[in-house]
């Protein structure tokens, strides 16, 4: 990420004289070098802005800097903010407006007219903010001293959501299937994720992976099995039922970089002609390298998978479904038939064989492990309303099992929900939320929100705030501006 650029852009003009704008240079180049240490991508001071055409050559490197993720905006001295619209209008890159100041502490002693003018953040960024706001701009501001450790986290978790929303436009998901028959929340439209969130989602008829599959060499299945050996515990003598889910990963992750670098896989239980078992340990182990999955077709999950995965480092992150609930202590216990991520794993993964009672194949291997703990994770769906997609963000808290279950042939994941079991699902319920979900316990719940504001989706938050009458007026109000925001 940290090849990744952010520029940073001063606003100024000229009429304070040389002195001031040779200071204000100065100081937006030792800013955005401070900055740059404190964040995950790297910080570069660009330019200060004194006049339109100044600001649009400055939008026109941002633009095609293909390395630059975004921008950062501050006026040091006032900037009269006619001069940014040409370009502002221009942009193609997410925007942070850091109202910040190069000094913390005003210097009370020596306080004169010179020094109004030469730092007179406060005032300029009011002037800049009216227009970013004229413009119907969903930029964000951070405000805060540029070395407060409390403003530089908030914009390292900026930088990372700008990074993942440049990452979101290279999205692409090579699907083996249709959605799965009369399942209406993983359905979606397509054309409209690749307009809005960038996701090119392409079609693969199973058995041109059953022709990866069919090429794949018994060397190669030896090297995956020692990576495999390496990573996992093997707590099974059916060997050529692990071997066999080796060959799936290796012939999924060929097709994938041969046909043009997918990043996210869809499969379907029920689309498996060709292939004997249902991926499970294959699929597993691809995400613990970062691909995002969807099952039973869900494209969207995929594609949301792939862009969080990226965003959190491939940790802690992954496809994830609400199965079962504990009514009696609120808890819920999350997984899939297989393909939990060992990303979720607190117990070294065990590689089992057992029968799969639905779709119809031979016992798939799969990785069985206990799930992590995180106090402060998320789940997170992405539906489509119809006339444009929902982005619900959910606060959870993953808990260790409260008991041992030591027939639960998965892997799996237990947690609460806010702002408590029954408001967080009824919350969740009533936003039309998906059974598939991307949980994860590194990208944050801001982040979420902030990425869908890039994105220029409807987002919906449940957390330890959520009321249920006012979360309903919530969703009806917001469904009436969607409606006539495209
Ligand atoms: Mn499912």
């Amino acid at each position: 990420m940290k090849e990744k650029v952010v520029y940073w852009l001063t606003g100024s003009q000229t009429l304070y004289g040389d002195d001031v704008l040779k200071h204000v240079a100065q100081h937006s180049e030792e800013m955005a070098n401070y900055v740059s240490g404190h964040v995950p991508v790297t910080v570069k001071y660009l330019t200060t802005c004194k006049s339109s055409d100044e600001v649009v050559e400055a939008v026109k490197k941002v633009n095609q800097d293909e390395n630059c993720i975004g921008i950062i905006t501050w006026c040091h001295t006032f900037s009269p903010a006619k001069m940014w619209i040409k370009g502002l209008k221009m942009l193609q890159k997410p925007m942070c407006h850091f109202a910040t100041q190069y000094n913390e502490k005003l210097p009370y002693d020596s306080i004169d007219m010179d020094f109004m003018n030469e730092n007179q953040a406060a005032h300029g960024d009011r002037e800049f903010g009216y227009i970013v706001s004229r413009l119907r701009m969903d930029n964000k501001v951070i405000v805060g001293y540029y070395k407060d450790p409390e403003a530089l986290k908030e914009l390292a978790s900026w930088c990372v959501v700008a990074a993942g929303y440049a990452f979101s436009k290279t999205v692409k998901v090579a699907r083996f299937s249709d959605n799965m028959r009369d399942v209406a929340v993983t359905e979606g439209d397509k054309v409209d994720a690749h307009i809005n969130l960038g996701w090119q989602v392409d079609y693969y008829p199973v058995g041109d992976l059953v022709d990866y599959i069919e090429e794949v060499t018994e060397k190669e299945v030896d090297a995956l099995m020692k990576e495999y050996g390496k990573k996992y515990t093997m707590g099974t003598d059916r060997i050529d039922v692990v071997r066999e889910q080796a060959k799936y990963e290796i012939a999924m992750e060929k097709l994938c970089k041969e046909k043009g670098g997918y990043i996210g896989i869809v499969d379907h239980f029920g689309a498996l002609h060709g292939m004997n078992q249902l991926p499970g340990l294959a699929i597993q182990d691809l995400q613990s390298k970062g691909y995002g999955f969807g099952a039973e077709g869900d494209w969207k999950i995929a594609a949301l998978g792939a862009t969080m995965q990226y965003m959190a480092g491939q940790k802690g992150t992954g496809l994830m479904e609400d199965y079962t609930y504990d009514l009696v202590d609120g808890l819920c216990l999350g997984a899939h038939m297989l393909e939990v991520s060992p990303q979720f794993a607190s117990t070294k993964p065990e590689i089992q064989v057992h029968p799969l009672s639905i779709g119809g194949k031979s016992d798939p291997a799969r990785l069985v492990f206990e799930g992590i703990e995180a106090p402060e994770a998320i789940a997170v769906s992405m539906i489509d309303m119809g006339d444009r997609m929902r982005l619900i963000i959910q606060k959870i808290s993953l808990v260790k099992y409260p008991h041992p279950m030591p027939n639960l042939p998965v892997g799996g994941l237990m947690w609460k929900y806010q702002p408590n079991f029954k408001d967080g699902v009824a919350a969740w319920i009533y936003a039309g939320g998906a059974h598939h979900t991307v949980v994860s316990s590194v990208v944050t719940a801001q982040q979420m929100v902030d990425l869908g504001n890039m994105w220029g989706v409807e987002v919906v938050l449940i957390d330890e705030n959520t009321e249920i009458n006012s979360f309903k007026e919530k969703l009806l109000w917001s469904d009436a501006v969607w409606k006539t925001r495209r």
